[in-house]
């Protein structure tokens, strides 16, 4: 059951040589019970599961760190349809029926229709960046910026970047004190650690210090910052996959949206998704008709997203 797959990126965004096209092979039961105790999973996809199920055909080898992470959503959700297919449920969907699209009589105020729904991975879209788009975005401090005086240099965020910051210490101190007791908070969610990471250099030098960094982001003015957004957005921003897709609300038929952020779950699938793929594929085997939900490469969406309002990373 493997599939190729393309990068979503187009080449130049990668080095010279870097891999483009991939063997994606199904997860086997010895990595899938690996991830159950894996502490960090997305530090075991890089590691552990990359290398035995996403084979580069035109290269002999892949520094996984290096994928954008736009390539690291892309390539989780084709592990997910290629292992165990691309039903997936979830909790609640926004129903866009009745008045004003905000939601049928059977939702609730906020236009949520919660329930046990299934939904399909083959229903979310994606935006590839196009094949000319800016490698890296230079934003020219004077003409953007009030008070701060560095012009910046920035990138598309690797999954290294992600790994990196998840692991320093002060970015973790930073996330604790933030949840103020309230358990867990990824430092990855922090806007101002992923920039720590997408900027490469101030002012044409090479940024050696994050921290240091992050200490100049948090404390620049908000309109500043707000410049700083505005202009990562109109470059980098909404490209990717869109963790949510539609399916018609089960009350009134409407058009409904889900969500479904590629994360833990995406790779921890639910006894029910597989006990199912596994009935499609004991069926499709016995009518020798073969299942035509799979095809990682393409989404059902004609042009997913076309203006999607754009978060930073
Ligand atoms: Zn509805």
């Amino acid at each position: 059951m493997n599939e190729e797959l393309t990068l979503l990126s187009p080449p130049h965004l990668y080095p010279e040589g870097y891999p483009r096209h991939f063997t994606i092979k199904t997860i086997t039961a010895e990595l899938r019970l690996e991830t159950i105790g894996a502490e960090n999973l997305d530090q075991f996809i890089v590691d552990e599961i990359f290398p035995k199920c996403v084979i580069p055909t035109d290269s002999q080898t892949c520094d996984y760190k290096s994928l954008l992470l736009i390539d690291f959503h892309w390539i989780c959700r084709a592990l997910h349809i290629v292992s165990w297919g691309a039903t997936h449920f979830v909790n609640a969907i926004a129903c866009t029926g009745g008045e004003n699209n905000f939601g049928c009589k059977d939702s609730d105020e906020m236009g949520r229709v919660f329930g046990d729904h299934r939904v399909s991975l083959s229903n979310i879209g994606f935006r590839q960046p196009p094949a000319n788009c800016e490698k890296i975005l230079e934003i020219k401090a004077a003409d953007t910026f009030i008070d701060w005086k560095w012009d910046l240099s920035i990138r598309f965020p690797r999954v290294g970047d992600m790994l990196h910051a998840r692991k320093d210490p002060t970015f973790r101190a930073i996330a604790v004190k933030k949840a103020k007791g309230e358990g867990y908070i990824d430092p990855w969610d922090d806007l101002i650690v992923q920039f720590a990471y997408a900027i490469t250099h101030c002012n044409k030098k090479a940024v050696e210090d994050r921290r240091e960094l992050y200490t100049g982001l948090a404390a620049m003015n908000d309109l500043d910052f707000d410049g700083l957004l505005t202009a990562y957005n109109k470059t980098f921003g909404g490209y990717g996959i869109e963790m949510s897709g539609t399916v018609p609300c089960p009350k009134c038929g409407a058009e409904a949206r889900f969500y479904a952020p590629v994360e833990e779950r995406f790779l921890r699938p639910s006894l029910r998704e597989k006990r199912l793929r596994r009935e499609e594929l004991i069926k499709a085997k016995k009518s020798k008709q073969p299942l035509t939900d799979s095809d990682v490469n393409t989404n059902r969406l004609a042009d997913a997203g076309e203006e999607s309002e754009a978060v930073a990373v």
